[in-house]
């Protein structure tokens, strides 16, 4: 295993290799022959993760990822952030329209998907905070008619 392919690695168990079908791989000039368990500290919350032999084959021969390529993060902070793309998409797709409709329904979910996208980032957009603080009074105001 040439070491530039995981030049950041903290350590590589070659008890674990299983040889790779090279034709399956994207690559230009060097592919992966082997496929071997390789550790790496997560570069968003520092923890020390195990990057797999299998995901490795996974990555390199069916989701078609450039060999050069390799996981930055661990399994748990992946999949934090794909649901926090997943959540901003649904934001970004209906926040005008629900800010606009009559829907409470909408607007209840909406709220909470927001609430939602907080769990998952410390930092969001000034603008989400204030439409959530918008949908917040809608929603209230709704409530209120209902009592009324
Ligand atoms: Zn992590």
């Amino acid at each position: 295993m040439p070491r530039h392919l995981f030049w950041e690695c903290l350590h590589l168990d070659h008890a674990t290799a299983i040889r790779a079908n090279i034709s399956r791989q994207n690559y230009s000039v060097c592919p992966r022959y082997w496929y071997v368990d390789a550790v790496f500290k997560c570069s968003r919350c520092s923890e020390n993760f195990c990057f797999t032999a299998a995901e490795q084959k996974r990555w390199y021969e069916e989701l078609g990822f450039y060999v050069d390529s390799y996981a930055k993060n661990c399994q748990d902070c992946r999949r934090d952030e794909r649901k926090r793309k997943e959540l901003r998409q649904i934001y970004d797709h209906e926040i005008e329209v629900t800010l606009q409709s009559k829907d409470i329904e909408a607007k209840k979910r909406l709220a909470s998907l927001i609430d939602e996208m907080c769990s998952f980032e410390a930092v969001l957009p000034q603008k989400i905070h204030e439409n959530r603080r918008v949908l917040g009074r809608q929603i209230d105001r709704s409530k209120n008619q209902c009592d009324g």
